[in-house]
């Protein structure tokens, strides 16, 4: 067994560019038309629709690696692993159209047999249907449905002022009239938020939910994986880029018509400045922009590599949920090819309060957490991996947290526009905000306004 950290990324066939400088000294032209600031998905979407435009664009990258939440690492003789974003949702079209556009295909793990579902009472293997349910009576699972449905039709308004200061836990307190049904529904808004049902506002979940088409597009997202792995379309996207890795920006000044962005090796000069960072990086640079203290979360992702899927021997198809109080891994999915002679591939998220616990924690206590949980989900034969890696999104320096960067009850949503920067970075996308989906639709967008690009498909879900 080996249980080791990220490995580099994928190159793909194109070449990075003369300037692509992993030594971080500013090579280059001091001056561009257009500096991005991050080599997210969404900058690099960004930056390429600005190149193939004909415009010069510098990528100021803080991290020694392109990519951000996505983050593919190889082994050799292995499939690769994700250790960020993986899933590709069939509603995820901008994201699709990009990966064909680079020749990328995209494959469709299996979902077949009954699911395991983990609580304080023991484990049950169930048909997928009944998984939610498991744990409820039938008064508890109306209520919990009662709850869900009321939440899908607030969604559909645009969140009231007062939504702002209530959190989904007090939201939660007044729809549910059972423990058992706010607890599921608690811990299914914890598990995408990556953060205590207490630290979210309502305002932040109706808002969310809206612009991914409502919870049952939501709850259904782990539908297809890249072949190659999503660090294939971040090498794509950048291969003709000028990328400065390891360049932070440091702080944005206006002179005249012009920006200057000071970074630890030199100032840039440009036209435009696009912000596609996470949150946090944007209000640090644009305290103008209001950005709403907005709270990262935290998210532990497990990726276990088996001789083979053993999980469907007895007819289970790797899924299985834990609401188990002291849960670490709260869920698993097989990633793995349907071909019975393949390598079991599961994958696995440690969330919300399980997370907040672990996070930070030595490696070894983490492995160990980890491990126990995948054999109180699968049984022993879960205790022996060939690989696992257990990847602590709470540490990264440049990409900290969850998936998606929730609002704190109290926070607005909204930021004020700063003449003359485009803000790109998945959380200010339209629709699939905290999505690959998102991060590509605002790359687009930031550049349509720029340059008058309007070569993205029509935002859709
Ligand atoms: C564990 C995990 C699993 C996920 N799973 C999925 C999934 O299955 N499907 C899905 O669609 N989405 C998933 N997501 C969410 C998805 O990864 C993100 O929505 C998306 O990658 C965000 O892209 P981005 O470019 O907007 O931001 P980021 O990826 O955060 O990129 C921002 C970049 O800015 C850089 N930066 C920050 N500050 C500075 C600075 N001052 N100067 C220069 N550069 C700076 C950072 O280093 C980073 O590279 C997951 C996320 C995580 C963490």
């Amino acid at each position: 067994m080996t249980i080791d950290g990220p490995g580099p990324s994928v190159r793909s066939p194109e070449q990075p560019s003369a300037a692509h400088d992993p030594t971080g000294s500013m090579t280059g032209s001091d001056a561009a038309d257009v500096v991005v600031v991050g080599g997210g998905v969404s900058g690099l979407v960004c930056a390429r629709d600005l190149h193939d435009a004909g415009l010069t664009v510098v990528v100021l990258e803080a991290s020694h690696r392109l990519g951000g939440r996505v983050l593919t690492q190889h082994t050799p003789g292995a499939e690769p692993i994700e250790l960020g974003a993986q899933w590709v949702a069939d509603s995820h079209h901008q994201l699709q159209a990009l990966l064909t556009r680079h020749g990328l295909r995209l494959r469709r793990p299996p979902r077949h047999g009954r699911v395991v579902h983990l609580d304080d009472a023991g484990r049950r293997t169930l048909p997928a249907w009944r998984a939610p349910f498991a744990s409820l009576t039938l008064l508890q699972s109306l209520d919990f449905l009662v709850a869900t449905a009321r939440l899908s039709l607030r969604t559909r308004q645009h969140p009231k002022d007062a939504d702002i200061h209530i959190s989904a836990a007090q939201w939660l307190d007044g729809a549910c009239r059972t423990a058992a049904g706010r607890q599921l529904l608690g811990s299914s808004l914890e598990a995408s938020a990556c953060l205590p049902a207490t630290d979210i506002s309502l305002a932040w979940v109706l808002d969310e939910f809206r612009r991914c088409g409502g919870l049952s597009r939501l709850s259904d997202t782990e539908q297809q994986v890249v072949v190659g792995g999503l660090g294939a379309l971040v090498d794509c996207l950048a291969a003709p880029l000028d990328i400065r890795l390891d360049q932070s920006a440091n702080r944005l000044r206006r002179t005249g018509t012009q920006w200057q962005i000071d970074t630890a090796n030199g100032t840039l000069a440009c036209d435009h400045v696009v912000v596609a960072t996470a949150p946090a990086a944007t209000e640090t640079l644009l305290p103008s922009a209001g950005d709403p203290q907005r709270k990262p979360g935290a998210v532990l992702k497990v990726v276990a590599r088996y001789p083979r899927p053993f999980w469907r021997d007895s007819g289970r198809s790797g899924t299985a949920t834990n609401v188990r109080t002291a849960a670490v891994v709260t869920g698993t999915v097989d990633a793995g090819y349907a071909d019975p002679g393949s390598d079991g591939h599961l994958i696995g998220f440690v969330t919300g309060r399980s997370a907040q616990r672990l996070a930070g924690r030595p490696a070894a206590e983490q492995r160990s957490a980890v491990l126990d949980d995948l054999v109180r989900l699968h049984g022993p034969a879960a205790r022996e991996p060939l690989h696992l890696v257990v990847h602590d999104w709470s540490q990264e320096t440049w990409s900290p947290g969850g998936y998606t960067w929730p609002a704190p009850p109290g926070a607005a949503l909204s930021r004020r526009r700063v003449q003359g920067v485009q803000l790109a970075g998945s959380e200010h996308a339209d629709r699939w905000p905290g999505f690959v989906e998102g991060a590509v639709q605002a790359g687009h967008a930031a550049a349509a306004v720029i340059a008058d690009i309007g070569n993205s498909p029509p935002a859709s879900w």
